[in-house]
């Protein structure tokens, strides 16, 4: 058995959510190599190198794979496949544009968002908006799949350092894509998908400049992320990238306070896996109490002021 990780990275740094597939694809079982495919990544390389469990990092360079277009990411891993039973990548924006074409290219189907191995073939993933958990089997000579992220802990470095090969990438650039710009969202907070902590409002907030007066200091004194409701992000209290749920990002942190929010099966479905939830809502029977760890019916005017006093 073997296995093929795709790193996620920026060209820069290796993100934590590499880690997080690695432990996913070690529960599987086999020889696992990550590919680092971008531009100048030997950093990234040296990283990928350091974490436990690997046995090759194949260093893949050149012009066409710098911004992770997904034809030529693609050629590049399809040009691979061959050496390998199972070809797994983070279920992140880069991950989810690039394997389907992957899966589409090597004819198989491409099992998505994987939350839990049962066997080398058999997967649960989440359907439903994560109401239900799906258990797939797949008979596909090459299983392709995307690792959710927040359902796995990160592998740690290990006591050795795999070796790291570059390889020879051909024509990787496919002609059918070409990269104009990134324009990336300014925070100083740590990013939604990584945080330890989330702080989230609601629609009970009211206004933008109430979410930023309340939600703000609370996560500032956390040292958390700030996430949002899809009715905060859409009445504009809260910008569209921190919108959590079925259609925004799915987070698992150690603490998760939802602030005004009531519950939604939608807004679960983003944030339920996280460890503790707190809950502060005027309505005792709000759904979000029934995944609340610690629920305090309270106006979240008087309680998050008074809770950031105490801290
Ligand atoms: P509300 O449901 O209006 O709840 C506000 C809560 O605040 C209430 O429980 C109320 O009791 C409480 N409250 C009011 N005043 C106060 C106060 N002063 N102090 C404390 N509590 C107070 N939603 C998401 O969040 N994420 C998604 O990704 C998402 N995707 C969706 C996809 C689809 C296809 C659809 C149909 C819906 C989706 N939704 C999503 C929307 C979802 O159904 C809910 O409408 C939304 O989550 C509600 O947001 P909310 O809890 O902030 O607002």
């Amino acid at each position: 058995m073997a296995i093929l990780l795709f790193a996620e990275h920026d060209n820069v740094t290796l993100s934590e959510q590499t880690a997080k597939a690695l432990s996913a694809a070690a529960k599987i079982g086999g020889d696992i190599d990550i590919l680092v495919a971008g531009k100048n990544v030997r950093v990234v390389a040296e990283a990928s190198a350091k974490l436990s469990g690997v046995r090759t990092v194949l260093v893949a360079e050149s012009d066409a794979l710098e911004n992770q277009l997904a034809e030529n990411a693609a050629t590049l891993i399809v040009s691979l496949s061959g050496d390998y039973d199972t070809i797994v990548a983070p279920a992140t924006a880069n991950g989810k544009n690039i394997l389907p074409r992957v899966a589409a290219l090597l004819d198989v189907m491409q099992i998505s968002e994987v939350m839990d191995v049962v066997d080398a073939d058999t997967f649960k993933r989440p359907i439903y908006a994560g109401n239900a958990v799906e258990v797939v089997q797949t008979t596909d000579a090459t299983k392709v799949m995307t690792i959710r992220t927040s359902s796995f802990g990160a592998t740690e470095d290990g006591s050795t350092t795999a070796p790291i090969k570059s390889i020879d990438v051909g024509a990787t650039d496919a002609g059918k894509s070409s990269f104009i710009e990134n324009i990336l969202s300014q925070n100083d907070r740590p990013e939604l998908g990584s945080a330890k902590i989330i702080v989230s409002g609601g629609r009970a907030l009211g206004s933008e400049e109430k979410f930023k007066a309340v939600i703000t200091p609370l996560a500032d004194k956390l040292g958390a992320a700030v996430g949002a409701s899809r009715a905060a992000v859409d009445a504009g209290y809260a910008p569209n990238d921190l919108q959590v749920g079925q259609t925004g990002k799915v987070v698992a942190p150690d603490l998760y306070i939802a602030c005004g929010i009531s519950g939604a099966i939608q807004h679960l479905a983003g944030m339920k896996d996280s460890k503790v939830i707190v809950a502060i809502n005027t309505d005792e029977d709000a759904p979000i109490f029934q995944v609340a760890d610690y629920g305090i019916v309270g106006d979240l005017f008087d309680v998050l002021p008074e809770l950031e006093g105490q801290l």
